[in-house]
């Protein structure tokens, strides 16, 4: 199709998307994640050339450009950073809308957030479940930030953790602890987990297609993703669509896990881990788990709080001991064959001293803040 933005081409575009959506309609399961259709909405700077080999597409104006996809996500990622865009919007169908005019809707307004936070591709959320009604949750404010994860041994950046951040009009970027809150309490929070997951795993293939850089993503996950099999089925999707190798994706859990539920959250632990997926305890210190409730979780590996290294480096008595507790933690997580990372590295003594007591890896301030994604790929290419 030309670029035409006549009204023979919006009427072709049209039907073509209606067709496309109905025949998902009939096939339903028996679809094979390459049949599933997309809606890509890509925002263009000036007039630049477009570079889109797509069947269907059609501009809605000369600023923008929509794209009928098949299949998840791979493409659209090809396509958006081929064209050099100033944000690119991806709307699943029916993940995001059930009619066309909707889910044109609905990658326009992605393509809007996307140039908000800075470019990229972003993906529509997902509508909330039928069912229960989850009250408005206004995903459009949210956005990831990126905070490096360091190679104690050689001071590299191994990996990523994905971080929300909330878009606040008069404040900027804000944390999202207030918004995860009200998430929690609203039941919403499966939504913000996933839609977390699908952007970072996103981001993390972009930069390994893009730049050649090999890291791991880790992402947090709430125990109210792991309440029923149709969430956890959810998070397996994303992970298995995603371009990352699954051994790559790491899932952060709060120590709030209480053994009660413990059986439950195994079995769906057990449903991503045979996909591959490492499980990692977050804020290690803070809960109330016992020695044996970790055991149980089978996990992979640990992240101590940064409450534990406040006093590293400091004058006696305070300094050596956390540096004899630190060191204690340490040796009972590698007794436990646990990879050990320490949070809120501020200050070169304190990683000094983790070099000392063999930690594997920590993040911190002293190498970065979380911060977004075009800057993130600027610290992976320095
Ligand atoms: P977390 O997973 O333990 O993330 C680490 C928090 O420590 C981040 O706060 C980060 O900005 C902060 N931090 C990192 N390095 C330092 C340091 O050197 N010093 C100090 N003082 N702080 C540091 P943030 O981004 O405000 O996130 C707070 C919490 O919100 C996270 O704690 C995590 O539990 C939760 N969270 C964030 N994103 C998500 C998400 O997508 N899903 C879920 N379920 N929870 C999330
Ligand atoms: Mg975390
Ligand atoms: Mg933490």
């Amino acid at each position: 199709m030309t670029d035409d933005s006549s009204l023979p081409v919006r009427l072709l575009f049209h039907d073509d998307l209606v067709g496309a959506l109905h025949r998902q309609e009939s096939f339903g399961s028996e679809l094979r994640s390459q049949d599933r259709v997309g809606l890509l909405h890509l925002l263009i700077a000036g007039a630049a050339p477009l570079d889109v080999d797509e069947a269907v597409w059609f501009q809605p104006d000369p600023q923008s450009c929509v794209v009928l996809l098949h299949g998840e996500s791979q493409r659209a990622e090809e396509i958006a950073a081929r064209s050099g865009v100033t944000g690119a919007g991806l709307a699943h169908y029916p993940r995001a809308a059930g009619d066309p005019d909707r889910l044109m809707a609905a990658a326009a307004k992605a393509a809007e957030d996307a140039r908000t936070w800075g470019g990229g591709l972003r993906r529509a959320p997902s509508r909330p479940l039928s069912g229960a009604d989850p009250g408005p949750l206004d995903l459009d404010r949210l956005g990831l930030f990126y905070q490096p994860q360091i190679d104690v041994g050689d001071g590299q950046i191994i990996g990523v953790e994905a971080l929300v951040r909330v878009l606040d009009a008069e404040q900027g970027f804000t944390s999202p602890q207030e918004v995860i809150s009200a998430a929690e309490d609203k039941g919403t929070m499966a939504e913000i987990g996933e839609w977390a997951l699908e952007n970072a795993c996103a981001q993390v293939a972009a930069w390994r297609r893009d730049a050649g850089h090999e890291i791991d993503l880790a992402v947090n996950v709430s125990l109210s993703q792991f309440a029923s099999n149709v969430s956890v089925e959810r998070l397996a999707r994303i992970v298995s669509n995603s371009d990352l190798d699954p051994c790559r994706i790491e899932l952060e859990l709060t120590e709030s896990v209480a053994p009660g539920d413990l059986g439950d959250i195994n079995a769906h632990l057990a449903r991503l881990r045979e996909l591959g997926v490492r499980l990692a305890l977050d804020d290690l210190g803070t809960g109330y788990a016992s020695l044996s409730l970790l055991r149980a979780l089978h996990l992979d590996k640990v992240k101590i709080d940064r409450s534990f290294i406040a006093n590293l480096g400091t004058p006696p008595p305070a300094g050596p001991v956390a540096a004899r507790e630190l060191g204690a933690i340490i040796t009972w997580a590698r007794r436990q064959d646990l990879i050990v990372l320490v949070e809120g590295v501020e200050r070169a003594e304190q990683f000094e001293l983790l070099r000392r007591l063999h930690c594997d890896s920590c993040q911190g301030f002293y190498f970065s803040p979380p911060v977004p994604g075009e800057a993130m790929a600027l610290l992976l290419a320095a």
